[in-house]
Parts: structure tokens; C-alpha cells; sequence
């Protein structure tokens, strides 16, 4: 008691913290790769649907 904290509690902290940040990481990417799936608009850097920037493609349509 009141030596701090055993040496096999900071490793499993460690272990905790680092797959924690791994899971989180993971489940980040997942989003990030569903959100831009198909790409993002070099232009305006809009996220692209069905192979088209939907603020591009409509300032295109609005000018046409
Ligand atoms: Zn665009």
C-alpha cells in the first residue's frame, strides 16, 4: 500500500490505452472509407456519388 501502482498494472494499462487507441483508430478509418468511398472532388473536396461531385456536377447543371 502506497508504494504506487505494481508494475503488471501500468503493463496492462498500456495494453488497455494501446488497443483501445487501435480499436478507435480502426473504427475511424471504417467511417472515413464509407464516408469517402468513392472519392472525394479534387475541386471543392466534396465527397463523390455515383462517380459525380454533387456540388460541381449541380453548379455545372445550374450553368447549362
Ligand atoms: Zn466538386
Amino acid at each position: 500500500m502506497g508504494v504506487g501502482l505494481p508494475p503488471i498494472y501500468a503493463i496492462i494499462i498500456s495494453i488497455t490505452i494501446y488497443f483501445g487507441i487501435r480499436i478507435f483508430v480502426g473504427r475511424r478509418k471504417k467511417m472515413i472509407e464509407r464516408d469517402i468511398g468513392e472519392g472525394i472532388c479534387a475541386n471543392c473536396g466534396s465527397k463523390i456519388e455515383n462517380k459525380k461531385c454533387p456540388i460541381c456536377d449541380r453548379k455545372k447543371l445550374g450553368n447549362v
